[in-house]
């Protein structure tokens, strides 16, 4: 099941989508359910009930809409509306810095022991196909290709084999990063959290259709047509569940936080030559099973 959060005019509403043209708006399936994923995410049951209800009619809906119907709700025809970052502001968004074999040693370090966690703005997320806006201060800006997990039920200590049932799916994240910030101020919080510094999306995938933790996916980013970074979340050295286990003994987990994993080896940083995005590029990261999140980028204006 494909969770998403979308607008055809005033505000977010949540939505599933059925295909990369389908989709359901949820609200019009049951008005009696809550209108936010903060609210919806602890408990997905209903929400899986309407997936099974009209997942069956996406064949007949699909034919329809290629005949040029407009879709009747609770269907969306997905090209007619804007996606928007799955979750919007989550309590904290928590990244993993060195947390990719590869990545690691392509900085020359040795491999971390415990996790290296820090945070990013809830204001720097952006919509998938949004742009990645450069501030003209920041000349040195660069993309990471992350899986990220969403928070689906709250949990303060949660052991490593209950990680499980607090997750409510996974997604793309771009951890788009400035690196003068980042190294200049000797920690990560102005460098990782720009507006427009954290594309995500397309969707929120549930566990169901993954392997166990988002393990053995293939994940690359790239730039324009360029492949730069090329992995499998099989090379995390903290996997989702240890991360999970890790953050939560100290910070409660809640629903719709985002906690991106890290990124693998490839940046533009570690390059010789360094190379960073410039206005023109577009920047797509790629994971198996969770699809494709595109955005531009632009000269900040304003
Ligand atoms: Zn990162």
């Amino acid at each position: 099941m494909k969770l998403i959060s979308y607008t055809q005019g005033p505000g977010p509403r949540c939505g599933l989508a059925l295909s990369e043209t389908v989709g359901i708006d949820l609200l019009s399936a049951d008005p009696s359910l809550p209108g936010n994923w903060h609210a919806l995410l602890p408990n997905l049951e209903r929400v899986h009930e309407i997936h099974l209800q009209f997942k069956d009619q996406l064949g007949d809906v699909e034919k329809a809409r290629l005949q040029g119907s407009d879709l009747a709700l609770p269907f969306l025809d997905l090209n007619k509306v804007e996606l928007l970052s799955p979750i919007i502001l989550p309590s904290k968004i928590i990244a993993v810095g060195l947390n990719y074999r590869d990545h690691a040693e392509e900085q020359n370090k040795t491999l971390p022991e415990r996790p290296l966690l820090f945070s990013k703005a809830s204001s720097c997320l952006q919509i998938p196909g949004g742009p990645i806006a450069l501030p003209p201060e920041c000349a040195q800006v660069d993309a990471e290709a992350e899986l990220a997990v969403v928070i689906g039920k709250a949990g303060r200590a949660i052991a490593r084999e209950d990680a499980l049932q607090h997750i409510a799916g996974y997604t793309c994240f771009n951890d788009i990063s400035d690196r003068e910030a980042q190294y200049s101020d000797r920690q990560f919080f102005r460098g990782k959290s720009m507006d427009t510094s954290g594309p995500c999306g397309p969707w929120i995938v549930t566990p169901d259709e993954l392997p166990n933790f988002a393990t053995g996916l293939n994940i690359t980013c790239h730039w324009n047509n360029t492949l730069m970074q090329t992995s499998n979340t099989d090379q995390l050295i903290f996997p989702v569940d240890e991360l999970i286990a890790y953050i939560s003994r100290t910070i409660s987990l809640l629903p719709g936080d985002i906690i991106s994993t890290g990124t693998p080896g490839g940046v533009g940083v570690f390059r010789d030559p360094k190379v960073f995005l410039k206005p023109g590029d577009t920047i797509t990261v790629e994971i198996q099973g969770l699809g494709k999140l595109s955005n531009p980028v632009v000269a900040w204006e304003g």
